[in-house]
């Protein structure tokens, strides 16, 4: 289990572009014109989730809306490690509540 907020977002930012972009050369060019080099040389100073959100696109470092209701996050991700082929769900707060009012509910 695992808290899922912006924070935490801006914080995993670094390893989860690396593993997305690293293998690409600086000269690699995306759709608007961009290259990866550029990109990377705007990103040396950008720590802040404002200033990455300017350079990349905001859902970089949004955390997962809830998969139950659509919301936004924060979120709590349960189930397994997040791949191709993981069992993993991400939950806001709100439906944490829900569930554990059926769970109570349940037990009578
Ligand atoms: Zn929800």
């Amino acid at each position: 289990m695992k808290v899922c907020t912006q924070e935490t977002a801006v914080a995993e930012f670094p390893a989860a572009w690396q593993a997305q972009y690293g293998h690409l050369p600086d000269s690699f060019r995306f759709s608007d014109g961009r290259t990866l080099g550029g990109i990377r040389e705007d990103l040396r100073s950008a720590t802040a989730a404002e200033h990455i959100a300017a350079i990349v696109h905001l859902s970089w470092i949004e955390p997962p809306g809830c998969d139950e209701c659509g919301g936004d996050g924060p979120t709590v991700q349960l189930g397994d490690e997040p791949d191709h082929e993981s069992n993993t769900a991400w939950i806001c707060g709100g439906c944490l509540r829900t569930a554990l009012d059926a769970l109570e509910a349940a037990r009578g």
